[in-house]
């Protein structure tokens, strides 16, 4: 139960018949001449409009073997297509236009989503994709259905009983985990400590904040959208989607907004959590039987510390923390870092401020994506629009292949010897990516020399690039500044070569506490051990969700659950929620109280995830990266693929937990 001096009412959170809506979504009709139908299948991802035309159309002819994209392995830039021949594609494209005349005069053939039907298409599509990574591709398909939509109700298992969760977090993985629950009928409430759900996507307001992973596949496979307008869309674009399954889930009533979570303390006896939230000012008390912490380890920025801070006299903030109170036009700015946020903030200002200095500590490694900033060409969106089907199956495309995503090509090699990479295809990754650098610095190559990384490719985050980066420090008006920063002073910063550099702004896109997790909230657990304690120098638990000591806590994005190369956020998210679902459809069949992670099972995942992360970019002798903590242990990133945490989290496994009933 959820208990407070005011008994909450939980809206009736039976979802929205438009959430759990049929299959295909409303698709519109398909009205084109045939030239205008020929020209869209022209701009079309072709691998995945033939498995989906081939469903619909009963069509086996246009997933024959000669069409099957080879899918080459995937160093620095996507292969279009596939890598399907040119001979291939022609093929394609012919057989694609006739199928769509024929749908276009005739009708669509055969709507339902069978999956007999649709087997071979993915079979197609993912190149005989073994047996055993169907299930979970037939799940991104969304098939039969929604299958990760909990088949059980809490009033038909346990009809008596009080059982609720607390969620903490209103980003898209606590509104993942709202969204099961609800489905589940399981009573909860979430806390955002933000005045707005949306996670990274409201707190980040950045010129230039916008995805770096491909938006289909970043989407719920339970809330597929079909008209993403962009490749990587922009920040507003993913706030708008999240917005939509919110209000559409009527999930908005579930959270209690400003309102953040400041201790926790299980009670054994009970089997119920009691949190502490703060709102206002004001702290209240509230009790449930789990917690699942969706707390996103990208929102406690790190802003370094570094002498003469209190003395700058303009404006400072963090990347995260965007004043648009100040105006920066005409203005000179200081942009501090050179990762993922600054690689979007920089080339969004440099044309609008007088002048741009970029504070450079580390490079960071460049992916050529020509299509970075790009639209969805207008015929691949109007194919999208009305190919029943289709955007499902270009979003199975997408995660298909970020499924095992540039994984090989960070594994270490111990027989290869270079200074910089760690292996044969790492350093492949490595010259495919200097190779689109010096593309783009052209003639300046003081701008070649300052931004070739000495670190192997794959060890922090890869940026998504057009050449818009390099180009904003070509300007005459940017300065890439390499030599450390020595202090601040009332008006700028100066450097450790003893140079001054006159600023108005300072904007410190510096990163986050991203391997400080579940902070600053103090977590306390069986035998009053405090989790931070246990976690001072490395945070650990087992698949990143559940931790010894620690009954009914589930965290999303814990400690080695990171997809960091292989995968993204939101799939992550959503086989966690399905083990957090499965647990507690254990928990109510079988009068359970608490479930506790035991710990020779947490130690021998640990074990194995320590050492296969020593056999990774982010893990080699000498590398230092955000993915580690204090000690230097990786603590983000899963090493393995998303098949394999995806196997792993498929369901709740009794026996690697100490089960107390609730009689007992
Ligand atoms: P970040 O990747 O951790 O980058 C921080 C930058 O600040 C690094 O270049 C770092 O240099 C530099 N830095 C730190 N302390 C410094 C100091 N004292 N002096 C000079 N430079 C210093 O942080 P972020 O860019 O905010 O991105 C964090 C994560 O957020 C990303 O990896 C990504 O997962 C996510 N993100 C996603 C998107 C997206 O999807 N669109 C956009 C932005 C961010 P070192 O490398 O030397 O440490």
């Amino acid at each position: 139960m959820i208990t407070q001096a005011t008994k909450l009412q939980f809206p009736n959170t039976e979802t929205d018949p438009d959430v759990v809506r049929e299959y295909y979504g409303r698709t519109q009709p398909l009205d084109g001449s045939d030239a205008a139908i020929e020209d869209a299948v022209a701009q079309a991802e072709l691998p995945p409009l033939l498995a989906a035309l081939s469903v619909i159309m009963q069509d086996d002819s246009l997933i024959s073997e000669d069409l099957m994209p080879p899918t080459p392995l995937l160093l620095a830039a996507a292969v279009p297509q596939g890598g399907m021949s040119q001979e291939a594609q022609a093929k394609a494209r012919a057989l694609a236009t006739g199928a769509l005349i024929r749908a276009r005069d005739k009708g669509w053939g055969n709507l339902s989503p069978d999956a007999d039907l649709m087997r071979p298409a993915l079979k197609y599509i993912t190149k005989n994709a073994s047996d055993h990574h169907l299930p979970l591709l037939f799940s991104e398909l969304g098939l039969p259905f929604d299958p990760r939509r909990p088949a059980w109700q809490k009033s038909e298992l346990a009809p008596g009983r009080d059982f609720s969760a607390i969620i903490i977090g209103g980003g898209l993985s606590g509104i993942a985990a709202a969204y099961r629950l609800s489905q589940a009928g399981i009573p909860f409430i979430g806390f955002e400590k933000s005045s707005e759900l949306g996670g990274v996507w409201w707190n980040n307001t950045y010129p230039g904040c916008r995805l770096d992973t491909p938006n289909y596949a970043y989407s719920y496979s339970f809330a597929p959208k079909s008209d993403w307008p962009q490749a990587f869309s922009q920040r507003g674009e993913i706030f708008d989607y999240i917005q939509d399954v919110v209000e559409k889930a009527d999930l908005r009533a579930c959270y209690r907004l400003s309102s953040e979570v400041q201790s926790m303390r299980f009670d054994a006896a009970s089997g119920l959590w009691t949190v502490k939230i703060r709102r206002d000012g004001k702290i209240s008390e509230y009790q449930a039987n789990a917690v699942i912490a969706a707390c996103g380890g990208l929102n406690r920025p790190r802003i370094p510390e570094i002498e003469g801070q209190e003395r700058f006299k303009g404006a400072v903030f963090h990347s995260s923390q965007w004043r648009h109170d100040v105006d920066i036009s005409g203005k000179r700015v200081a942009v501090v870092g050179t990762g993922a946020s600054a690689f979007q903030i920089v080339p969004s200002i440099a044309e609008k401020v007088e002048s741009l200095f970029v504070f450079q500590r580390t490079p960071p490694w460049m992916l050529p994506t020509p299509s970075y900033h790009k639209d969805i060409a207008p015929g691949m969106l109007w194919l999208l629009a009305r190919v029943p089907g289709y955007a499902r199956w270009f979003r199975l495309w997408q995660f298909w292949l970020g499924s095992s995503g540039r994984l090989p090509a960070v594994k270490v090699d111990p027989k290869w010897k270079h200074p910089v990479s760690v292996s044969e295809l790492n350093e492949r990754l490595r010259q495919e990516s200097l190779a689109g650098l010096v593309k783009h610095a052209g003639d300046r190559t003081d701008l070649i020399e300052k931004l070739t990384p000495n670190y192997p490719p794959g060890t922090k985050r890869l940026m998504r690039d057009d050449g818009s980066f390099v180009r904003a420090l070509s300007r005459p008006n940017t300065h890439l500044i390499t030599d450390g920063i020595a202090r601040l002073t009332e008006t700028g910063i100066e450097t450790k070569d003893g140079a001054h550099h006159e600023v108005d702004v300072i904007v410190f896109a510096t990163g986050f506490r991203a391997s400080e997790f579940l902070a600053p909230i103090e977590i306390i657990g069986l035998e009053n051990e405090v989790l931070h304690e246990r976690w001072a120098e490395e945070s650990r638990a087992y698949l990143g969700i559940t931790i010894p000591g620690f009954p009914n806590l589930f965290v999303i994005g814990g400690p080695n659950s990171g997809k960091v190369i292989n995968g993204n956020a939101i799939n992550t998210a959503e086989f966690v929620v399905n083990y957090i679902v499965d647990t507690f459809q254990y928990m109510l069949k079988n009068a359970v109280k608490s479930v506790d992670v035991r710990w020779d099972v947490h130690d021998e995942l640990n074990a194995v995830v320590d050492a296969v992360n020593r056999m990774r970019a982010w893990g080699a002798p000498g590398v230092t990266t955000w993915y580690q903590g204090k000690s230097g242990r990786p603590a983000i990133p899963w090493p393995f693929s998303m098949f394999d945490y995806s196997a792993k989290t498929e369901s709740f496994r009794a026996e690697e937990y100490s089960i107390t009933k609730i009689d007992a």
